[in-house]
């Protein structure tokens, strides 16, 4: 579904990805992990167009993304990110806040686009919030919208980057539970970034384990993490125990 070729990123004069190749499959999890500062939420921004990069090539479904303007925003309406913080919109209900993009973007119907609002909140288990201001929701309530807001355009491909890393513990289970259903149950294609190594292990068909900017080993999930290729890797999954 996504490829990305020789992709070469800096910022000003600090070059922080290199030579990144890699492609994803319909229905993958990609679990891309590594140390602070190696590269991953750089590296998925740019699969969004939220960061421009100097050199390599994208190919979305078989055709090559000309990076401009125009063209990622109609690739984020099939790309869906959620980040670490949850940047729901605080005038508005949750329900207004999903239906945002299903109505302005795609010009959806405001019934055909609640409909389908409301079977993703009765799967997160929030209906009865979606008149409720985000202001009124937990973090871990709020990273559950903020995944629905994604889902409701139907996007092809999911971006996740620490969408857990400022929620209270009791909270975590909660939202990675949904992103497990979503990759189990819906066979949503995924790269999710994270730091909790035990769900990365759950659903990751493979990890890229980049350092430096770097990819440095491309393993499939079980074999990565029960006998990684390099001393990095295995340095660092010994660091997150
Ligand atoms: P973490 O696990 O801490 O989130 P990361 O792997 O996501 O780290 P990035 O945020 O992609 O790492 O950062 C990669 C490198 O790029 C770091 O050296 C960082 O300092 C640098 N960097 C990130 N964003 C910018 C920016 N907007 N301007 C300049 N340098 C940046
Ligand atoms: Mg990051």
């Amino acid at each position: 579904i996504l490829s990305v070729a020789h992709l070469e990123k800096s910022y000003q004069k600090r070059h922080v990805l290199h030579d990144i190749n890699f492609s994803i499959a319909k229905g993958e999890v990609v679990a891309l992990l590594g140390p602070s500062g190696s590269g991953k939420s750089t590296l998925i921004r740019c699969l969004n167009g939220l960061e421009e990069y100097q050199q390599g090539t994208l190919t979305f479904n078989g055709e090559e993304v000309t990076p401009t303007e125009k063209n990622w925003q109609q690739l984020r309406q099939k790309i869906g990110m959620v980040f670490q913080s949850y940047d729901l919109f605080p005038n508005l209900t949750v329900l207004d806040n999903i239906l945002l993009g299903p109505v302005k973007v795609q010009h959806q119907s405001r019934e055909e686009a609640k409909a389908t609002a409301e079977k993703l909140l009765d799967q997160v288990g929030l209906r009865e919030y979606e008149n409720s201001y985000p202001r009124q929701l937990s973090g871990g309530q709020k990273q559950r919208i903020a995944i629905v807001r994604a889902l409701a355009l139907n996007p092809e491909l999911m971006l996740f980057d620490e969408v857990t890393a400022s929620l209270d513990p009791e909270m975590v289970r909660g939202v990675l539970n949904i992103i497990t259903e979503l990759a189990q149950d819906s066979n949503m294609t995924m790269i999710v970034v994270t730091h909790e190594m035990n769900f990365a292990k759950q659903i990751a068909d493979r990890v890229l384990f980049l350092e430096d900017g770097k990819i440095l080993e491309q393993t499939p999930g079980k074999q990565f993490f029960e006998d990684p290729q390099t001393d990095r890797a295995k340095a660092f999954l010994e660091s997150m125990d």
